[in-house]
């Protein structure tokens, strides 16, 4: 569907680093709202899942009644982008999670929780993604998700050096990553999104 304004791209508003990704989205071109109730996404042509914490997230979307109008829209094609607990949230299958946590899935993955491992809480190191031209990607890891397995659908992005580990996936207009974008002043993963929403890529 080609877009004759900036498309209107929903940052998911129940807890983490909302605030970062409406900048980075204004900076990639779109117009952000932010998005707490499931009436305001039906307005929405895309939805940002921020970083933050996995579990307060699924427990703060279950007092909200997100839980499943969001599964429903994601498994029907509502753009989506995940970054850090928002990876989290876009997997079908969770390992190390706490008891019960569920997810909103889409993305046909297991995801580790907190993979990377205590020593190694945070980093920075730089990745080079798939179909993304210029310089490698400064990537911001915080305790940190990685994709353990993906099913056949799913476009691995890219892996961290240091591991080895997938830290960018694409199923379709789903788009997750393990780092946090949001957090340096790169607009690429952003602008790929905006491209994901607008249905130009
Ligand atoms: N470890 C967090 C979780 O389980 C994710 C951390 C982050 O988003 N920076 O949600």
């Amino acid at each position: 569907m080609p877009y004759s304004q900036a498309p209107l791209i929903g940052v998911l508003a129940l807890q983490g680093d909302v605030r970062e990704h409406v900048r980075a989205l204004d900076e990639a071109g779109a117009r952000a709202t932010l998005v707490r109730r499931p009436d305001e996404l039906e307005s929405v042509d895309g939805l940002v899942i921020p970083g933050g914490e996995s579990t307060t997230l699924w427990r703060l979307a279950t007092a909200f009644d997100m839980m499943e109008p969001l599964r429903k829209m994601l498994s029907t094609g509502l753009p989506a982008f995940g970054s850090c607990a928002g990876m989290i949230m876009l997997a079908d299958r969770l390992v190390d999670g706490v008891p019960g946590q569920q997810t909103f899935g889409g993305i046909d993955m297991t995801v580790r929780r907190n993979a990377f491992g205590r020593q190694v809480d945070s980093f920075e190191s730089d990745i080079s993604l798939t179909s993304m031209a210029g310089p490698p990607l400064r990537a911001v890891f915080i305790r940190a998700p990685w994709v353990e397995q993906a099913g056949d659908e799913v476009e691995i992005l890219g892996a961290d050096e240091r591991a080895g580990r997938i830290v960018a996936v694409r199923q379709g207009p789903l788009l997750a990553t393990s780092f946090h974008p949001e957090l340096t002043s790169d607009p690429r993963i952003h602008e790929l999104f905006v491209d994901i929403v607008k249905g130009s890529t």
